[in-house]
């Protein structure tokens, strides 16, 4: 537990379920105020709130769409309405299909950057305008993953949208480190949470995922939510534009564990 994140105020996007949902509960141990938002999950969303009450934070859900600029103003609204502040922001929703690359329509290309890269720009620059205005020394998390930085076929929208978080979240750590905000990447590996209940339910499946992470184990989502806690505390104070990559070893080259290469 982190003692300077009692009565901070933060904004969880895609917080109904999985990942988003494990931080908002952890950002309500903590005794955090969380607005807890949600694409379509309402009745999840109201959940996490009375489970956050239940552990001593307060917290409100809060309808959105993070590829919409006006439902993101209306994510910091509701942060400055309810709570009187925004800390943390945690730019967590996102998506993915499988799909051949050369049969992928625009469209579906299109969804995925939107939601992943553009609702991350969106949420980061609106949050960091805001903490700007107030005088905030904020930390602004994205949600990214090793395929920031491993490349993954039949998901080249997702992998595009992650590495080009890479680079947003570090030009903007680099522009905005002399006022004091701090902007960072969690990179988790594979996690059980919804986005992979298909792949980790089919054994033969899940064997191959193990058989890509060094320490033979898939993670949980608190294991993701212990980082973003990190990342949004006075001890992560000097750390900035870095991803903190939470995944068993996956991206180390994992075919080489056994050999000598
Ligand atoms: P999940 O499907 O449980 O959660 C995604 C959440 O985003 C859902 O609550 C969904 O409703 C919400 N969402 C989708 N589109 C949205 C939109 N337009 N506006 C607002 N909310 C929207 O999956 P998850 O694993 O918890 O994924 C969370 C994040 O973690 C994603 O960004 C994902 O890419 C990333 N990630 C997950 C893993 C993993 O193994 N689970 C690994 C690496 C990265």
């Amino acid at each position: 537990m982190y003692n300077d994140l009692k009565g901070q105020v933060a904004i969880v996007t895609g917080a109904s379920s999985g990942l988003g949902k494990a931080i908002a509960k952890r950002f309500g141990a903590e005794k955090m105020k969380v607005v807890v938002n949600y694409l379509d999950q309402e009745k999840e969303a109201k959940d996490v709130v009375n489970e956050i009450h239940r552990l001593g934070g307060e917290a409100v859900a809060e309808q959105g769409d993070v590829s919409k600029e006006e439902d993101l103003d209306r994510l910091i609204t509701s942060a400055h309405e309810n709570f009187g502040s925004l800390d943390v922001m945690m730019n967590n929703a996102g998506i993915q299909t499988e799909t051949y690359s050369h049969e992928m329509s625009l469209e579906e290309w299109n969804k995925v950057i939107s939601v992943n890269l553009t609702g991350t720009f969106l949420g980061s620059t609106k949050a960091i305008a805001y903490m700007l205005d107030h005088q905030i020394k904020g930390s602004i998390i994205n949600m990214s993953s090793v395929h920031e930085v491993v490349p993954w076929p039949y998901f080249v929208h997702y992998a595009t949208s992650k590495g080009g978080m890479k680079l947003l979240t570090q030009t903007l750590a680099l522009e905005y480190g002399g006022k004091g905000i701090r902007v960072n990447n969690i990179g988790p590996g594979a996690i059980n949470t919804p986005i992979n209940k298909e792949k980790f339910s089919n054994p033969e499946e899940r064997e191959g995922v193990l058989s890509m992470i060094p320490m033979k184990e898939i993670g949980e989502p608190e294991q993701v939510a212990s980082i973003a806690a990190f990342l949004a505390s006075e001890q992560a104070s000097y750390v900035t534009g870095c991803t903190l990559f939470v995944d068993g070893g996956m991206k180390l080259y994992p075919s080489f564990q056994a050999g000598r290469g």
